[in-house]
């Protein structure tokens, strides 16, 4: 039976003191990657894991030039000769070969089709030269990936008021980062306008502008240092209300989510084998303290 408006979500953790970003979003047809911080074997090692096949991926979307969010882009994009949308700020920034014939650029609020995919990005606040998050669409289920925001600015607000399942970045505990052994200055910058989303500020963001159509919640990017999986589970659970809270593990990879646009349908489900319609799947590791 075709489900035109399932998504899947999985995400995957690469190995502790590795890491990687790396979100796969997509249908029955196509799907996209949000960053390739995975090395190119390790995506393929993970994606058979879950029985899904590389040759859906069709494009490869990169949100900034940290590290942890483009370390397997170049393998990745050449071996599977897959178009990278990427912009000109951000690529003059990576120190990276990528094939000129597979390199996109895009624009804020600019609209990309991919097959049946639409995938918008939006500018955002973080210390990297050209910043964006994603909304990819497929039909009418929405799944944003949000992560490496310094604060829930008016763009991360917009589009997160959009999210049927959203990818949300929830870094750090403000005690943990403040009694933690980082120099002053690191605290400083993860802390800031330009850095990273806090747990407290995470579930501000959630209380105050989650939308009736959220279904699915991913706590994504949870630092090593100065957060643990048991704090923001805490914390959010008390307030999850009918949405399905996950935390992302740095050790293992997350089921497969099946995404419904109507709510009403209560269409979570978790799907352990690939005959699946429409996929996503995160790649995730925390993150490194400089990205
Ligand atoms: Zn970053
Ligand atoms: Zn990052």
């Amino acid at each position: 039976m075709m489900l035109l408006d399932t998504c899947i979500a999985i995400i995957l953790i690469f190995t502790a003191g590795s890491n990687a970003n790396c979100y796969y979003i997509g249908n029955e047809n196509e799907a996209v990657l949000i960053d390739a911080g995975l090395s190119c074997r390790e995506t393929d090692k993970r994606m058979k894991r879950l029985g899904l096949d590389i040759s859906l991926v069709k494009a490869i979307f990169i949100s900034h030039e940290h590290a942890d969010h483009i370390a397997g882009l170049r393998v990745l994009s050449k071996k599977y000769k897959l178009p990278v949308y990427i912009t000109q700020n951000t690529l003059r920034n990576c120190d990276l070969e990528i094939e000129k014939s597979l390199t996109f650029s895009f624009v804020h609020a600019q609209t990309i089709s991919i097959g049946t995919l639409s995938i918008i990005p939006f500018i955002k606040s973080h210390d990297a030269n050209d910043p964006h998050s994603f909304i990819v669409s497929n039909n009418k289920v929405h799944v944003g990936v949000i992560t490496d925001i310094g604060y829930a600015c008016k763009h991360v607000i917009q589009h997160f008021k959009l999210c049927d399942a959203v990818f949300l970045e929830s870094n750090y505990c403000e005690q943990m980062l403040e009694n933690g052994s980082y120099p002053f200055h690191l605290k400083r910058r993860i802390s800031s306008k330009k850095g990273h989303l806090s747990n407290d500020q995470a579930l501000e963001l959630f209380l105050k502008h989650k939308p009736e159509s959220l279904q699915l919640l991913i706590l994504s990017h949870l630092s090593q240092n100065n957060n643990h999986p048991d704090i923001v589970n805490k914390l959010f659970a008390q307030h999850a209300g009918g949405v399905k809270v996950v935390i992302a593990s740095r050790h293992q990879e997350t089921e497969l989510f099946n995404i419904e646009s109507n709510p009403l349908l209560r269409p979570i489900r978790i799907v352990k084998r690939l005959k699946v319609n429409i996929a996503q799947l995160s790649l995730f590791d925390p993150i490194n303290i400089e990205s």
